[in-house]
Parts: C-alpha cells; structure tokens; sequence
C-alpha cells in the first residue's frame, strides 16, 4: 500500500476503481540522411504506413465520424507530398520527413484565426503519431479496449483521447502533467469525472488492473489499499455522494438568507465550458469571466473577432450577467508568445490593467469584442488590479473611445453597460468610497488582496500557512469596502476563493456582501449556506 498526496484538484469527488494504464509508446524520430539507394526503399515505407492508418481510420470512422476527418487528413495530397519531397529531394529518413512534415502542417493550422480551424492543428497531430506507431512497429494505446470501470492513468490527455474514452467506464482520471487549466481538466470538470492532475511519476507506480482508491476532495490517493483503506474510502465515497444528492435538491431554492436577504450566487469561468456546466447548477450569472486563459491557450494575442465569438458565445448561454473581466496577464500568468522582462517581484510588477494601458491597441481590440457581444446578453465590463482614480479613468476613456467607434461604424452594444473593478489591492480599498461614485459595481478579488495585505505571496508554499483570508485585517478591508459601495448604491461582490469557502461564507453574509461568485463545483454548497444563515 501507497498513500500520496497531490495538490492540484482539477475535478472532485471519490472513487475506488481498478487502474487502466494510458501509457504512449517513444514516438520520437529517428534522425539522419539516407543515402540515393535506400530513397526508394524509404518512400515504400511512407506509403505502406500511408495505406495501413487510412484503413483503420476507414474502419474507425464508421463508428465516430471525428476519424472520417483523421482518414482524410492521412490520406491528404499536402501531406504525402511533402513527406516524399523531404525523402526524395532532402534524403531525410521516412520518420524524420513524416515529423517535419506534420509539424508544418499542423502550423498552418495553428496560425488561422477561425477557431474551429486552429482546432484542427491538433487533429493532424493526432495523425501523425499513427503514421509514426506505425513506421516504428509499436502500438498506439487505445481507448476501444477498455471494457469495465476503471481510473484511467495517463503522462497527459489530448483533446482528441477524450473523444475516444468511454465516459461510462472512466470513473477516475489522474495524469502526471497538466495543470488545473489544462485540456484534461476541462473536460473532467465538465464531464464530472474526478481528476486529479500534477501527480509526478504515478506511471511508474501502477500496472493495469491495480486497485487504487482516490479523493479528489482532499487531493489523496492510495495505491494498493488494504481493507482498512478500502473501507475508509467506501465511507467517503458514500458520504459525499450523499450530501450532493441532498445539495442538488436546493438548486430549485432562491438563495436567500433567514432575514430575506436575497444573495446572488455566480459561477467564476476560465471558458465557454466552464460557462456551460455552471448554468446547470442554477447560477445567477458568471460574476467573473477570466479572459486571460482565451489568451493563454493560444498562439497568438486573439484578434476582436476571436474573441467577440467566445464572448458571444457566453453572453447568449447566460440568461442573466456575464462579467468579463478585461485581460489580467503578467505575475504568474504568461503568454506562450509574448516575452514578458524578467522581473524582480512579478506580482508587483507589469500585470493586468497596467499592460493594458501601455499596449492600448491590444486593449481596444478585447474592449471592443467585449461591446460587441454585450448586445448578445447582459455583459458586465470589470478591471482588474486598479489603484488610482487616473487608472480608472483612463480605462473608461479607452473604453469611451471604443464606444464611439463602433457608433460611427453602426455597429450595435449595449448602451448601458455596466462598468466594474476588482478590489484586489490595498488602494482600492482605501479609496473604495471614491472609487464607488465612478463604478457600477465592485468585485473583491482575495486571492490577490490577501497576498498585497498580508505581504504573503500567494503562491510561496514556504509562508502558505500565513496566507490567511480570515485574518482579521483582510476582514477588516472587506467591512470597509462593502460599506463604501453600500454608501454609494452599488453592488458589491467577491470572485476570489474566499467568496466559496464554507468558513469564510457566513461572515461575509453578515457583512452584507451581495453577491458570491466561486468555481461551479462550490455554488451547491454556498447555496446551502446561504438559506441556514
Ligand atoms: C483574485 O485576485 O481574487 C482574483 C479573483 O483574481 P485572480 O485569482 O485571477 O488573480
Ligand atoms: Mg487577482
């Protein structure tokens, strides 16, 4: 028996199941010139591949048609051309042609701005790792052969896995890679699978049909459990199933507190997904939508109409508010393409609304995707990270500016759009009085304001137990600002972490903070709460 303890939850819940290895055979290239002789022999290599993987995508693609699209891609022209070309012209050996050439490919992908194309980068991929199981002689891991309950243990997930997972079957999911954000999670979240990610060398550790029991509420597994564990586990799994059945019973229910108080509960979204599986769970609205990841799960800053189409998305699927908040980038969050300058202190550095402000094209471009979709629903517009009143305004002048454009063009926005800010650090709380007479609303984000308060880094596990939202100086701040926006008529909401964390919930209800918006999965619980106080 192994116990291990991981800190990254992606999607919650407990399960005891046998594992099913996911394991990815070495598909690197081999690498070298071939000489005039052997091209012949290489290029009936590529075409034997070519024929045996279009066979099984033909078979494949009666069942799911996501490998009719693999079957054409393998059987492409752009693609066997190229190849042959490497091997005829360049004498690079069939494995490192093929790899060049899929690369390329799936570049061009990644460089269109439809989304829906840009998707298909991974698809050629996908293709490519075929061809390659095949030119190596080793077997590709498949999903088809799965036949019963089981956690599925894997290096890392694509996209396109997941398609081919029967979601029956997989009870579980842990990965060694991938972060809370990644694809792997994404999908788990919303196809309420528990998954635990970031959990190092696990591969290692299990065979197929291993028993392993793990909570992915506490972020525990144990491998090999012996009675004892086995037990402990049943009793948690049957517990937290439980409570969520009785939970689920009061999505129904207004979320009002014993004096009539009526409190909005709102679900935070890194996407459209996100979007989507909160809506189930009877949300108020999204009270923060964090526009960064559409920024870092891409290659490239996305154009207006990348983003106006992710927004519109969101704003038709909610009924009531979606709060975009305007690109929080810099501190620990980096872009793929963008080479931010090494900093002393990060997370005092160049981040958020402070990029936004020197690079005003890129801001004008999400401003102006923002305004477009709010005539698609009920947007709300929020800035992160301010602690001036110039900040503020000039941010409302960009946006002023955005405004008058799109009248000139005749394109319509909603006219009386809410403009918000985050209270997430220790001058906007001092000035909350004043910043309240020029917003619409305020969102406290703790996640932040702790760490600035406190002068605890948020993300330093070596002071992690001095990060305390519950320190009575950050509940101090919170008094302060929600009876600075009470004063002046305005809404005050939280999105960081505290705003669905059991503790910390009934006193800001007594502090009389409006609205509480936190991940989907804590919304049931927080309702609970909220109809017992
Ligand atoms: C916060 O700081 O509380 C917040 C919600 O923003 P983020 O966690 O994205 O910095
Ligand atoms: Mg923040």
């Amino acid at each position: 028996m192994e116990d291990i303890r991981v800190e990254k939850t992606a999607s919650r819940g407990i399960v005891i199941a046998p594992v099913y290895c996911y394991r990815e055979p070495d598909l690197t290239p081999e690498t070298g010139a071939v000489s005039q002789e052997k091209v012949a022999s290489e290029t009936e290599k590529f075409e034997n591949a070519k024929k045996s993987v279009v066979e099984d995508l033909a078979k494949l693609a009666e069942k799911n048609e996501v490998f009719a699209a693999h079957q054409e891609i393998a059987g492409d022209f752009m693609l066997g051309e190229s190849v042959l070309t490497k091997i005829r012209e360049e004498k690079k050996n069939v494995q490192q042609a093929l790899d060049e050439a899929i690369k390329e490919i799936a570049a061009i992908f990644d460089a269109m701005e439809d989304s829906y194309m840009k998707e298909r980068a991974a698809d050629v991929r996908d293709v490519g790792k075929r061809f390659m199981a095949f030119l190596k002689g080793v077997r590709l891991p498949d999903f088809g052969s799965m036949e019963r309950e089981a956690i599925v243990v894997a290096r890392d997930l694509y996209p396109s896995d997941t398609v081919k997972m029967k979601a029956a079957y997989v009870k579980g999911i842990l990965t060694e890679e991938g972060g809370i954000t990644s694809h792997v999670s994404i999908m788990a979240k919303s196809m309420d699978i528990p998954t635990l990610v970031g959990v190092k060398g696990i591969l290692e550790k299990v065979q197929d049909g291993m028993m392993v029991c793990m909570d992915a509420e506490k972020g525990t597994i144990v491998l090999e459990p012996d009675e004892a564990a086995m037990q402990d586990y049943a009793a948690r799994k049957a517990a937290y199933e439980k409570e969520r059945q009785e939970l689920e019973k009061l999505r129904s229910q207004e979320p009002r507190t014993k004096t009539g108080k009526r409190i909005y509960l709102c679900a935070n979204a890194g996407n459209v997904n996100d979007v989507r599986g909160a809506i189930q769970r009877g949300i108020d609205g999204v009270g923060l939508f964090r526009s960064e990841f559409l920024y870092m799960e891409n290659t490239h800053f996305p154009t207006e109409e990348e983003q106006f189409l992710v927004y519109r998305e969101a704003a038709k699927l909610v009924p009531q508010e979606l709060t975009i908040r305007t690109l929080d980038i810099g501190g620990d969050k980096e872009l793929p393409y963008f080479s931010f300058e090494k900093e002393e202190n990060p997370f005092l550095g160049w981040r958020a609304i402070r990029i936004c402000l020197e690079m005003k094209s890129m801001f004008k471009e999400q401003l102006r995707a923002i305004l477009r979709a709010s005539a698609f629903g009920k947007v709300r517009i929020m800035f992160p990270m301010i602690i001036s009143l110039d900040e503020l305004r000039e941010a409302k002048v960009v946006l002023e500016g955005c405004k008058a454009e799109l009248r000139a063009e005749g394109t319509v926005f909603d006219e009386e759009i809410e403009v918000g800010m985050m209270i997430e650090t220790p001058a906007s709380v001092l000035m909350a009085e004043e910043f309240a007479k020029e917003v619409d609303f305020f969102s406290i984000g703790t996640n932040d304001l702790t760490q600035y308060l406190l002068a605890v880094d948020r993300g330093n596990k070596k002071v992690a137990s001095r990060y305390d939202f519950m320190n009575p100086a950050v509940l101090r701040a919170i008094r302060h600002v929600i009876d600075a926006g009470h004063r002046a008529g305005i809404k005050v909401g939280m999105c960081g972490e505290m705003a669905g964390n059991p503790q910390a919930v009934p006193v800001l209800l007594e502090m009389g903070l409006d609205e509480f918006s936190m991940s989907a999965g804590s919304i049931d619980y927080v309702r609970k709460l909220v109809l017992e106080n």
